[in-house]
């Protein structure tokens, strides 16, 4: 059988977009040979480098190469050249129109705290120790597109404002079902985050997630949770979750608070899922402070590659790539952003090569197993 090939495009965009989207290429190039399949790339400009080409942070062409592709890999766009610019014309603004087009409704937010991790984490490192978790969010829906909203004189003076909280059993059942799928693939333990006890929307939630479970999961383990616990269960034992899924506003509070765990934005890969094409992007920014310097760290993008390849279905070369992390970080490689005392000080392409030095060990280890 001859080995599949998949067809990615690439939108390094602007400032480290550039830098670790090149180290995430690499190690993808390293992990396909050694899984026997092909990756074939088509490398266009987004964001800020699109606006410098074509006056357009996403030109049409762009975007339909990207829902042609099996996947879209992004780095990160903006930065100070194109502040000045407004509306249409910010480079953000290609980036929400990429995500718009591409349909995805489940955002995919994994953080995990390797041991080697743990002392760079804000909290203390026996709280964090361990943690490896996946918060699921919806992101076209909820309170954020709800409507009515608005704003309008009240009667007794002053003004009153609203937003509308609004689910439909397809919307729920649809991120549920993402939710599920990942969890099958993980440690087989979801949460789902509601606040059923006050929200009547939240009972619906409760109920979809529920029937869908016993229809097509039971054998995943479910546990319902409200909002508030969960926020406070995140601090006080992360290594308790496994998945997490949850409506649009409870999941962009809970994916923040979560991030921090690890002590750098600059591990944080994130997957936009659900539409016929997945984005996998980097949490970060352009970093235009650091860009250029060899001083990015490119494991958040790596990871989105990984995340990328386990939506392939490739999820061998998926689990090396996060081997091949765990294992550049456990040698004690950092580059500045996690580097103190005792570390070995890395640049952005030699942290690549320590990722994929990792990723060798994996498959050597493997092929001696079988
Ligand atoms: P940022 O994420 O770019 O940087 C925040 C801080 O984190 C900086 O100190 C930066 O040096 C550090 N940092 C970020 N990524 C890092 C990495 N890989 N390794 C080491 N350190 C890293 O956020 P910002 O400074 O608020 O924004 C800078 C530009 O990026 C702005 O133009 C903003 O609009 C844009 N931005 C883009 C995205 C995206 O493309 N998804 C996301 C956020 C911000």
């Amino acid at each position: 059988m001859s080995p599949s090939t998949y067809s990615i495009v690439l939108l390094p965009g602007d400032g480290v977009g550039t830098e670790v989207t090149q180290e995430a290429v690499t190690v993808l190039n390293l992990a396909a040979g050694l899984a026997n399949f092909a990756l074939e790339y088509e490398e266009l400009p987004v964001g800020g480098a699109a606006i410098d080409l074509h006056k357009d942070p996403l030109p049409d062409s762009v975007l339909e190469r990207c829902l042609a592709a099996n996947a879209v890999m992004l780095g990160a766009v903006g930065g100070p050249r194109w502040d000045h610019l407004t509306g249409a014309m910010r480079p953000e603004s290609g980036l929400l129109k990429l995500r718009k087009a591409l349909g995805a409704f489940a955002n995919l937010r994994p953080v995990a705290v390797p041991d080697s991790l743990a002392d760079a984490s804000p909290l203390r490192a026996d709280a964090v120790r361990g943690t490896d978790l996946l918060v699921v969010r919806e992101l076209t829906g909820g309170i954020y597109f709800g409507e009515p909203k608005g704003r309008e004189p009240a009667e007794n003076g002053g003004e009153r404002a609203y937003n509308t909280m609004v689910y439909s059993t397809e919307e729920i059942d649809r991120v549920a079902r993402v939710a599920f799928e990942w969890t099958g693939k993980r440690r087989r333990k979801i949460t789902s985050v509601d606040k059923a006890n006050v929200l009547v929307v939240s009972q619906l939630w409760r109920d979809v997630v529920q029937q869908l479970h016993q229809a097509e999961f039971s054998d995943l383990e479910l546990q319902h949770m409200y909002v508030d616990n969960a926020a406070m269960q995140l601090v006080l034992n992360p290594r308790q979750f496994d998945v997490i899924v949850t409506g649009n506003l409870f999941g962009d509070i809970l994916s923040d608070a979560a991030a921090t765990l690890g002590g750098s934005l600059g591990l944080l890969p994130s997957a936009s899922v659900g539409g016929p094409v997945g984005l996998f992007e980097p949490v970060h920014g352009s970093a235009p402070d650091i860009a250029g310097q060899g001083k990015a760290n490119p494991v958040a993008a790596i990871l989105s590659a990984g995340m990328m390849l386990d939506y392939l279905g490739e999820t061998d070369a998926a689990a090396a790539i996060r081997h091949g992390v765990e294992s550049a970080l456990d040698a004690g490689a950092r580059t500045a952003d996690l580097c103190r005392e005792g570390h070995r000080r890395v640049s952005t392409t030699e942290m690549g090569s320590e990722i994929r030095r990792g990723i060798t060990e994996y498959f050597n280890r493997h092929r001696t197993a079988n």
